[in-house]
Order: structure tokens, then sequence, then C-alpha cells
């Protein structure tokens, strides 16, 4: 199976489309886009059944049509006896009859994730960028900024020099040695849009800002020589001692990395400066004198010492300013596709996107938007080159989805030689009857069916109404060439496989699922106007042996078959194992009554795993259809039979050479199995319920493989967990999914696509194989040069994705990007994007684990980034300012981002964290987007009590340190797995009534899941708060309630990421002063 398939050539396809007038680009201006494809393409399309987002019935009532409970049944068994028919009736979910959440369960394709940081303007602290800016007029000449090199600094950042002779001469310093984020050295091209240097900041005159200086001026200072001169040699002062611990106390810096200012000798000591502190101080002036035994009164003031120095974390660049800004600016205005190279706005920016030829950011994110032209360009910039693809992203109901084009029998019209896809980007020649490709450059006829004339301009007349010459995202209707044993699909199969051993039973999982399968299974997904789904459902119940059902529509009572015989699974039935939900309802109904009754009084404790998926396996390609295994499992199969596991947790292997086997599978038994999942179209979801080690390395092997999900609940509570479970169980059962998917993704000539990370499965080096792929989940694609790129052509992507919708349909989903491309470093670093280098860097580092000792990832991810941005120093920023610390403006928050990643679990574990979460975490990160992977590592941190009770808006977000944090606040602190409720100490009494209903701090019950309906308007703003982030995020987050000074505070702290981490992750204060320092050691 291959998306690079012989164009079939049929029958002449009707080329004229009357009646057709809507779709045209003017159309676009400022009017609302329809959600569902425009009528007007039918006229080509044929018919569209129903392609769109799947609609399920408004609202999510579980007793929905669903029958009443009969009579007694009772379940045939041919080898087991059955417990006593159960009859009595059930109790029902606790949750399962509210509805649903925010929007989880009612919008299960999840127009969910777009709508982020709806928050308000104000930041808590005030950044520095806000305080005002003069320029002191003696400076002007000395000021980087009017340097040769047209460098603006912003001045957000302030370097702390030593202190100069006088308030004036020390705003020179400052000034001078600001760790400018510089916008980029050249106006951004015209056109675009989107000026890089940010139109937030204050006016980039090309002067930074003096800082605000809380100490006094220092007297009696003598500075030679004018300041521009001396500044490389006073950039720094040696590291506070506060400020630099757990950085490398390498020796210090020998050599200025700037030319020796002409005009002034270096002094003695002065190299011993170059430590890497800078930014504004608080409090008084540091004592120079102790630190430098060359210059003991150097800059020190009279007086006693004062207290050690620190970089003011006000001073440093603020992911919250970042983000405010580019949501200022960015948000207001949708995002027009039809410019090659623009910078989207940031995920975090709420925005609407119009496609005009390009696919929207929602489907493709790059790490740069201007690509070097040379592979020496790009090796020195050492900038990744790489694309994040989330192929069926769910769009806001204001986008239009992708047009499915239907061009009959001939199918798609591509390039003879690369079989790429027609796309805007192709050139019609000869008056329309040729084109040239524009990733390959060969010639190919148009087919007689496809041919149309050309206008003046040479675009062809019919261009506005084909979404393929126009758009940048739109599918084809696949022929049956593109399907497998050139035979139509059938529709897909869910399988609900279900662990009852003495666990799951206990702890009311089973009887929790059958509860909620009886309603879910009248969700599934299904196409547009489809009455229901084409979807057919079988289940499996298992410990150590497994239990078929026999579930047809003309039984009585559903029957079970038991296989024990393990070691090679078959499936003992066929007829009546997968069923259409509708007519076997009654029987299905009554079957998920017995279950937890059957297995009531079990006592049996092992399980199997793999036999389970063989199971599933065996039983989609009897039905000869693609489909889902829906696994619900609580323990380390430990039962004899093929794929068993040993328990082989060691923590001692912490920080050893050994450490990556804790991520490596124990057996490659789960690897073959993969494969042959893949092979046959079987996605595998993964619920886990572990109260210990299950070897989440192990058993996710063929989740990751196949496309699909894993999810754990560890030490499951029905009372507190069942919530969460459920809401991950409705959306995971809802959303859209197409299986037996297979992506390519094609490149114009000069670079190609050569390494990918994803929940996928490859078997050569270029095709992407996913049994199954859904709206989630996001490839990370990652570029490399073959040839030399030029800046007039640029650089083009064609994602292809062939898969198969659930209705059966066979369809590929082309996405289209145009880059631009650069001769001058500049260009590259105005246009890159930090948190989809991030996404890159993470999965890059989440993957290195497997092969390399964790401390060796750490140190080459520090490496890549420190070289980044010294090329960046080196040949973009002005070589007057040599020793600081300037970062591009575009890069400005890359030091704080990594070193979230550096300290992140799988990285730098903490000490609570186990094996298992270890595992799981790499591996939920290797398939998130670019606005997971952002929160993740940075999560969202909101004073609750600054909400504004009469508006929808959010409060604004704060830094991630607990220095932010007031004791007489709430904070919720969110990260797309956790959300915490910080309560503290001093919090008023009326506060704490509002929203937790009880008295005082201390009767806070942290063992809250949820937070207490309380009816007034406090409580209901925080619940609506809650809800709306739950409902952005794609998994259901765990709610936590943390009370200050309470022992969970130490795994809130843990989120806190720009304070130092117990584990011993860097303070990003700390971090960035290393970070400054390996970028001086690479510059010398
Ligand atoms: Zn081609």
């Amino acid at each position: 199976m291959s998306v690079n398939q012989q164009a079939h050539t049929g029958p002449p396809y009707g080329q004229p489309q009357p009646g057709y007038q809507g779709y045209q680009q003017p159309a676009y201006g400022g009017q609302s886009l329809p959600g569902v494809p425009q009528s007007q393409y039918g006229a080509y399309n044929g018919p569209m059944p129903g392609y769109q987002q799947p609609v399920p019935p408004q609202g999510y009532f579980p007793s929905l049509g669903f029958p009443s409970k009969g009579s007694p049944v009772s379940l045939n068994s041919d080898t087991s006896s059955l417990a006593p028919n159960f009859i009595g009736s059930l109790r029902a979910p606790p949750t399962s009859g509210a509805p649903p959440p925010a929007s989880g369960a009612s919008h299960p394709s999840g127009h969910l994730a777009y709508s982020q940081f709806e928050h308000g303007d104000v930041q808590n602290g005030i950044p520095a960028s806000a305080a005002p800016m003069q320029r002191p007029p003696a400076s002007q000449p000395f000021l980087p900024g009017s340097a040769p090199t047209p460098v603006s600094q912003i001045s957000t950042f302030q370097q702390y020099g030593p202190p100069p002779a006088s308030v004036q001469q020390l705003r020179n310093h400052m000034a001078g040695m600001t760790i400018g984020s510089t916008a980029a050295s050249a106006p951004p091209p015209a056109g675009l849009g989107y000026g890089v240097g940010p139109s937030s900041y204050p006016p980039t005159t090309g002067a930074p800002r003096p800082p605000a200086m809380p100490g006094p001026p220092l007297p009696g200072q003598t500075v030679a020589g004018p300041p521009p001169s001396s500044q490389p040699n006073h950039v720094s002062s040696p590291p506070p001692p506060s400020s630099m611990a757990g950085l490398h106390p390498g020796p210090p810096m020998s050599g200025l990395h700037g030319p020796p200012p002409p005009t002034h000798p270096p002094q003695p000591g002065y190299q011993m400066q170059q430590n890497g502190s800078f930014g504004q101080m608080r409090g008084p002036q540091p004592n120079y004198g102790g630190a430098y035994p060359g210059a003991p009164n150097y800059g020190s003031p009279p007086g006693p010492p004062p207290p050690p120095k620190r970089l003011d974390p006000d001073s440093i660049p603020s992911p919250i300013q970042v983000i405010e800004d580019d949501r200022n600016n960015r948000g207001s205005e949708p995002f027009v596709t039809g410019v090659r190279g623009q910078v989207p706005p940031l995920v975090t920016t709420n925005f609407l996107v119009k496609d005009q030829g390009n696919a929207s950011p929602r489907y493709i994110r790059c790490t740069s938007y201007n690509i070097p032209c040379t592979s020496d360009m790009a090796k020195q910039s050492q900038v990744p080159l790489a694309a994040v693809i989330k192929p069926l992203a769910t769009l806001p109901p204001e986008e239009t989805l992708p047009y499915l084009v239907d061009h009959g029998e001939s199918g798609p019209v591509r390039c003879n030689r690369c079989k790429a896809y027609m796309c805007p980007f192709m050139q019609f020649i000869e008056g329309g009857r040729r084109f040239q490709c524009c990733f390959c450059s060969c010639v190919t006829e148009v087919p007689p069916h496809y041919f149309q004339h050309l206008d003046h301009t040479g675009k062809r007349v019919d261009f506005y109404d084909r979404p393929e010459l126009s758009l940048g995202s739109y599918e084809f209707l696949a022929t049956v060439d593109y399907c497998k044993n050139n035979k139509f699909p059938s529709p897909p199969a869910f399988i609900f496989m279900i662990d009852v051993s003495y666990n799951a039973v206990k702890s009311g999982l089973v009887r929790l699922i059958c509860e909620e399968l009886k309603s879910l299974l009248d969700y599934l997904p299904r196409e547009g106007n489809m009455e229901e789904s084409a979807i057919r459902v079988g289940f499996v119940t298992y410990n150590k042996v497994l239990h078929f059902y026999n579930v047809k529509s003309s039984l009585a009572q559903p029957q079970m078959m038991v296989v024990s015989d393990v070691a090679d699974m078959f499936v003992p039935l066929l007829d009546g194992f997968l069923v259409n939900v509708n007519e076997s309802r009654t029987v299905i109904a009554s079957l998920l009554d017995q279950i937890p009754e059957m297995f009531a009084d079990t006592r049996e404790t092992e399980t199997v795993f793999a036999p389970v998926i063989q199971a599933g396996l065996e039983a989609l390609k009897a039905a000869e259809c693609a489909g889902k295994l829906f696994i619900f499992h609580t323990s380390l199969p430990i039962a004899e039979a093929p794929g068993k596991l040993k328990n082989r947790d060691d923590r001692k292997l912490i920080n050893t050479d050994k450490e990556k086997t804790l991520f490596q599978p124990q057996t490659s038994f789960y690897n073959n199995l993969a494969k042959d999942c893949v092979a046959q179209g079987c996605c595998v979801d993964l619920f886990l319920f572990p109260n210990q080690y299950l070897d989440v390395a192990t058993l996710g092997v063929v989740p990751y493989q196949t496309g699909g999900s894993i999810y754990k609940y560890a030490y499951f509570q029905l009372e507190t967990d069942q919530y969460r479970f459920l809401n991950d169980l409705r959306r995971d059962v809802q959303k859209e999914v197409g299986f037996d998917a297979v992506m390519r993704v094609r490149t114009s000539t000069g670079i190609r696509a050569t390494d990918f990370f994803g929940a996928f499965y490859m078997s050569n080096t270029t095709d992407v194989e996913m049994a199954g792929l859904d709206c989630d989940k996001t490839i990370t694609v990652e570029f490399k040069h073959d040839d030399k790129l030029s800046e007039d052509s640029g650089a083009l992507l064609q994602c292809a994705l062939l898969y198969t919708s659930c209705a059966g349909q066979r369809r590929l989903r082309i996405h289209n990007l145009s880059l631009n491309c650069c001769t001058q470093l500049a260009d590259l670093y105005r246009n890159c994007e930090t948190d989809t280098l991030i996404n890159y860097l993470a999965k890059y580092a989440y993957r290195g684990v497997l092969s390399s000792p964790v401390k060796t990832v750490r140190d080459a991810l520090i490496n890549q980034c420190a070289q980044i941005l010294a090329c960046y120093r080196k040949n973009c920023a002005s070589p007057s300012s040599a020793g600081q610390l300037i970062l591009p403006e575009c890069m400005k928050l890359l030091p704080v981002y990594l070193n979230c990643v550096l300290k992140s679990d799988v990285l730098q574990p903490g000490p609570e964290v186990t094996t298992d979460d270890r595992a799981y975490i790499r591996q939920l990160v290797t398939s998130m987007d670019v606005a997971e992977t952002n929160v993740f590592f940075y999560p969202r941190l909101l004073p609750l009590t600054k909400a504004d009770v009469d508006s929808d808006s959010l409060p604004a977000a704060i830094r991630n340190s607990e220095e932010r944090l007031s004791k007489g606040d709430i904070y919720l602190l969110e990260n797309g797995l956790n959300v915490f409720v910080w309560v503290g100490v001093s919090v008023q009494q009326g506060l704490i009534q509002n929203l937790f209903g009880v008295s005082s701090f201390s009767q806070i019950s942290n063992a809250l899941s949820t937070l207490p309906v309380m009816e007034n308007p406090f409580s209901k703003k925080v619940r609506s708060i809650v809800d709306m982030i739950q409902g952005q995020r794609s998994r259901y987050m765990k709610l936590i309630i943390v009370k200050q000074e309470d022992k969970l505070e130490m795994l809130f702290k843990h989120f806190l990421v720009e304070d130092k981490s117990l584990s011993g992750g860097a303070s990003y204060v700390d971090f960035l002063c290393h970070m400054h320092k390996e970028i001086r050691q690479l510059l010398s």
C-alpha cells in the first residue's frame, strides 16, 4: 500500500462546472466561511455523501434510545460455567447521566483545541518592557543600536554590567549590555504583514531602553574611555553564587570574543568577569571588590557588602509577555495563507485561518519559514528544518474543512515522475495542455478530461473552481488503485477488550466500562448525514484466557466462547462477533449487563496481553477490515502466554548508561506484533489502570506503532478517577479517525524528508504507515538539503495522506506549504518559530534516550541550542557587542523552553516519577502537536482570584515561578495532563467558602477530584474556567487541589518550571547564565 501509485488514466471527466459561482477568492473577504463544504463544489465533486465532520446527536445522554433491560438471559458457554444470571437493575453509572463537561463529549470531533489563551491583557508582575523607555541623551553615540550593523535592541532584557561612574554612565552600560533580544538586522520582507520586530514593543529606535535601576547611583566610579569600547570587558560580572549554583563551574573564560577595544587596553581581571551574569540587579549594587582580586575596588560602593546579587527575572525574556504580544498583534486578523513563507501566529494565539493556497498552520507548522539555500548555511546555523504535521487536525467551526474532489475513475492528476498530486504550485504550459511539476520539474500531459484554457496571466480559467488549484488543503476521492488488494475497503470495526481479572473487577472498573459502553456505542463516528455509524463492534473479555461473545441480532441472548489456548490465538467465531450496534442492540445490552456479574467473584489475578491484541487482529483479518482495539488493562501480563513479561523495573539504573533500557521494550515480540497490526490496519488504543509497574515501555509498543493512544490512570479509584476516564473514553471513541493510513511528504528539489517522529510504523524510508490516525496525532518530519535551493523558487512541501474514512471511503488528504529560501542567515533567524523548534527538539531528545545515556542527550540539546544562538550572535548581531547575550527576537524564549525540556520527567526525573510515568510521557510527547508541547513544557498558570466573574475571559497568565504566587490568592496551573488548583494560606475565608464550601483553609480537602458545585459567582467562574481549559485539551486532565505548605505542594512546585527543581533542574535565570557561557565558549 502506498500513496505513490501510478495515476490511473480513465475516461474524460466533465470539465465545465455550470452553475458554479460561489467559490471566488473575493468571497473570503471578511465574510464568515461555512463550516461545511460549499455546495458549489458539488458541481464537479458529485454528491459529497456527508463529507463533514461527524455530528453526533446533540448532547450526550447515555440513556438515549437505550433499550430497557429485558428478561433474564443466560450466556451459553462451551467451556466454562457461568455465574448466575444477572437480573437485577444495575445502578446507573454515577456520571453518565450528566451532560458532558464543557465540550468534551458533545463535540466528539473536537472543536476544542483552538481557542486557547483567551485570557486578558494584563500580566502579573511588571515586565521590564513595560518600564518607561527613555534613552539617555549622552548614550546615543555608544549604543549598539547605532552601530553600523543595524541591530535594533529590544531592551526587554537588560544586561548587567559593572557599575559605571554615574547613573548616566551606568545607563550607558546597561543599555550597551542589553541581553538583547534583537529584531533581525533587516526589515521584514514587505507584504507579509508580519513584522518580526514586534510592534508591541516600545519603539525600536535602535536604542535600548535603560533599565530602571533600583539601586542608588554609584558615586565615584571611574571608567576610562567611552562605554562602548569598554563594553566587551565589562560585559558581565562574576557569577553571583546564588544564580550560578548548579551551573558548570568551569574556569573563567579567557579571552574576549569581540575585537579588543581599540582605545582601551584590557584591564587585568577583565576576563575573569566573563562569566555570564546579566540583567539588572535587584537591590544594591554588588561588591565587585570581593569578586575580583585584581580590581578590588572596582565598582564597589562604600559600605557593608550587599546581599548577593541576582539576575532580575523581570529582565529576562518572559513567555507570558511573548504570548500576550502575539495575541494582541495577531489575534484580531485572520491568517491568510496566500503568501509564501509567512510565519503564522503563535499556537497560543486565537486566530482564524483563510486558506489561499497554503495549508493552515493547524495542519502544518515549521521550525522556520525561510530555509537556508545551502546545506552549509543550514549546518552553520544548526537550526533544524522540520515540519510538525497534523493531517486530520480538527478545525474551528468558522473554518472550512478540506473539500473533497472527485475525479471519477481517473483519480487525482499527478506528476508522471515524482507522483506529486495536482496543487496550486504546478505550472500549466503550452496553452494548458501540459504542466510542469513544482517538485521535480518534470513535464506531464494534462489528461483530456482535465484540460482547461489559461488566462492572460497563464492561470487556468477554472483556477478558483478547483480546490486543488487554489487551496493549500483538500481531499481526493481515491480510486480502487489506492486500495489494498485493489478492493474498496469495508467499513472499519471497533473491538472492546476488557480485562476482567481481580483488580479490574474489584475496583468497579469492569462495571463502569460496561455501563458506559451501553450508551457510548450510539456515538460511534459517522460521516455527515449518515443515519448511523458504519462501524461494527465486537466484545472480548480476558484474564488468563480470552472470552469471545457472539452478539448476533438473531440471538435471544449473547453466547460466550472461551479460548484458553492462548499460545496460538484464533477467533472461535466469525458470524456474530462483529455486529451493527442497532441491529444487535438488545443482545449487546444484555451482554454488557452480565459481564460485571459473571466475573464478580473472580479470583484470577493474572493476565495475558499479547494474545488479546492477536485476537483482535485475527478478528479484523477474518472480517477483512481495518479497525481499532480498545483494550482496558490493569496489570503486568505475567501469565504464561506469548508476550509474557517480567518485572524489570529498576530505578537504580537512573543516571547510568543502562538507563535507556527502561525506555526500551523488554522483548521484540511486540514490535513484530505491531508490524502485523499495521499491515492489517489494526490500531490499538490502550487504557491502563495500574496499581504497580506494568511496563508501559513494552505494553505501549503496539499502540505506539499502530498510531494508537495510551491512557494511564494509576491507582484508579472509581470515585475520583471515573469522570476523567469516561471523558477520555468518550472522546477517544467518538473522535475523527482514519484507518490504514499511509503518509508521504514530497519536497521540491533541494531538500528532502529524512527523519520522522511520531506514533507510526515505517517499512521503508519514505512512507509513514499508521493503522489508525486520529485528529490529535501529529507527525514531525525533519528535512535535509540534498542540493542548493534558490531564493526565487523557494521550497515546497506536499504531505499526502491516504486513508480510509470511518465510513470506509478511501481518500487522499493533501496539504501543501510553500516556504521562502534565503542566502542570509538573518532571514532564517527572523522567520523561525520557537514553539515548533521545541516540539522537534523534545521529540528528538525523547527518541535519543532509547539509544543514548540521558546525560548525553541533554548535553547534545544544550550544545545544539548554544550553536544556534552562537551562530546568530556571530553572524547577525552587532560586532560591537561581543560578549553579550543577544537572542534573536524569534528565539528569545529558546533558553527558557529548552530548560523546561531538559527538566522534564523523561530527561531529569524527580524522585516521585515512576519508570512507567517516564515511558508514558515519552510516548505521549512523541505524538503531540505544537500547542500541546508548548503547554506541557511551560504550563499555564492563572490567578483565579483575579478572574473577572462578569466576563468570559480568562485571567491573565503569569510566569511559572513561586515568587509570582501570592499567599492570598488561588491559582490554576495546567499542562495538558493535570490541572492544579493551588490555594494560598492567607486566602480570604469568604473565597474559600465560596469555592470549596468549607469555612477555613484547614478544612479544604485535597482529595477532591472536582470542585464542588456552589451557587455563587466565584465558584461558577472558576468551574467555567476549568471546563473551558478541559475542553481545549485532547485528554481530560486530572484535577488536583494543592494547599500551600501541604505535602502535595512538592508535586505542584515541580511544574513551576522557571524555578530550580528538586531533581536538580536549573532555574531559568541560572540556565540562561549557563547558555550564555556555552555560547561564549563557542564564539571564542
Ligand atoms: Zn514531479
